[in-house]
């Protein structure tokens, strides 16, 4: 049986990340790092299946740790895809009102307004107000009365950018074992027993990043549920009208209430010129049901043609779906991402709910994980 210092339930870009991060800090030298993967490659869930925006943190509640870590993630991935030539569409993001709304209610769109203002004021992001003229300016075929425009914010190719992290740990060290779909995870003599349907490693820590299923794998180390995920579908159609998909050239965000659970069906353009509308909200039961019960596109007219008129149903193909990995709270409110050491001897690091902004937090979070005292003492240097 193969032993390992570190074993890492799932290859997503926070699985891939922290592996990354942990071989670059390493102490114990040579530290074994083993990544556990289901599929046949890294990032066939979530984090190859989601709109690639590196988001600013505004959207979430100032200092929550959504807000902090992606915050700092979107600047480190920004740097990061630039050394590394992960193809990134370099645009910035606007929320925008639309003229049809401010007729419906004036107030409460500039009181949401008003709120991400705040949170950028809070957090010191640079934000801009945009008049009509600006909006005209830099999105011409927009449609909006305002908005805000955030520089920073940019839409990486998420597939490059995980396949890159898994390159990197890969060339530090790691070794990755792809088509092990963990199932069961046993305690002996102070490490952990880590079965997947393929094979038997034993690890001395263990670090649950496996999206979707990360409720599952903390049952599995702790013998009983103490998380339960939600699986929430995040539908996209693609504008395949050659004269039409390129009218928008960064991402469109509407302005939504602070107690919404999605940033919103947004304008979703991607380094490779592609244009997409998306995603919805779709509570599933199935957490690998992508396509069932589609949504019509009829929905996602509805919200946009009002900031693009000329949008129609026949602009519109059916993309592809992603799914969120919600945490169910007590309270039904919005979730923060959990991070927490469920075990400390042996260790187990749960990582729970990370749903939007994982992919723009991925770097910071990784860095969060290794600075966590139980996992520095044993394996990173000072
Ligand atoms: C529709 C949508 C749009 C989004 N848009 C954005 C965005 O624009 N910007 C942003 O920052 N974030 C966005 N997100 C969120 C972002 O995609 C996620 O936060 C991020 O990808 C989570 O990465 P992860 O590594 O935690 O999970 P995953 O990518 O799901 O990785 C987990 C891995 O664990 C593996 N695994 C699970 N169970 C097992 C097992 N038993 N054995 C072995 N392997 C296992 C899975 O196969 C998977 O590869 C979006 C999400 C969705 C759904």
């Amino acid at each position: 049986m193969n032993t390992y210092d570190v074993s890492i339930v799932g290859a997503g870009i926070v699985g891939c990340a922290i592996a990354r991060e942990l071989l670059c800090r390493r102490r114990v030298a040579p530290t074994r790092i083993l990544i556990l993967e289901q599929h046949e490659r890294p990032g066939e869930e979530t984090s190859g299946r989601n709109s690639g925006v590196l988001h600013s943190g505004i959207h979430e509640p100032p200092f929550s740790l959504k807000e902090r870590l992606a915050r700092e993630g979107c600047q480190l991935a920004t740097t990061y895809a630039l050394e590394h030539n992960v193809p990134m569409l370099r645009a910035g993001m606007i929320i925008a009102i639309s003229m049809e709304d401010v007729r419906r209610g004036l107030w409460r769109d500039i009181s949401m307004l008003r709120r991400l203002w705040f949170n950028a004021w809070r957090t010191k992001t640079r934000v801009r107000f945009m008049t009509p003229s600006a909006i005209r300016t830099c999105e011409p075929s927009l449609h909006a009365c305002c908005g805000i425009a955030i520089p920073s914010v940019s839409v990486i190719d998420s597939q490059a950018f995980v396949q890159s992290l898994k390159t990197d740990s890969e060339l530090t060290g790691a070794e990755f074992a792809f088509n092990n779909r963990v199932i069961g995870v046993e305690e002996a003599a102070g490490s952990y027993l880590v079965s997947t349907d393929r094979q038997r490693i034993r690890t001395a820590c263990l670090i649950n990043a496996a999206g979707l299923y990360a409720d599952e794998i903390a049952a599995l180390g702790m013998s009983h549920r103490k998380y339960v995920i939600s699986p929430v579908r995040g539908e996209y159609y693609e504008l395949v009208t050659p004269e039409k998909r390129s009218l928008i050239g960064r991402p469109v965000y509407p302005a939504l209430p602070g107690q919404s659970t999605g940033k919103g069906i947004h304008f979703s353009p991607r380094p490779n010129g592609r244009l997409y509308l998306g995603p919805n909200e779709m509570l599933i039961t199935d957490k690998a049901d992508y396509t069932s019960r589609k949504t019509p596109p009829g929905l996602f007219i509805e919200a946009l043609q009002k900031f693009l008129p000329s949008l129609d149903e026949r602009d519109l193909r059916w993309a592809y779906s992603g799914i969120r990995p919600r945490v169910v709270t007590k309270s039904r409110s919005k979730s923060d991402f959990i991070i927490s050491v469920d075990r400390e001897d042996p260790l187990l690091i749960n990582l729970i709910g990370i749903e939007s902004p994982g992919l723009s937090a991925a770097l910071a979070l990784a860095r969060y994980v290794c600075d966590l005292p139980s996992l520095r003492r044993r394996f990173i240097s000072a």
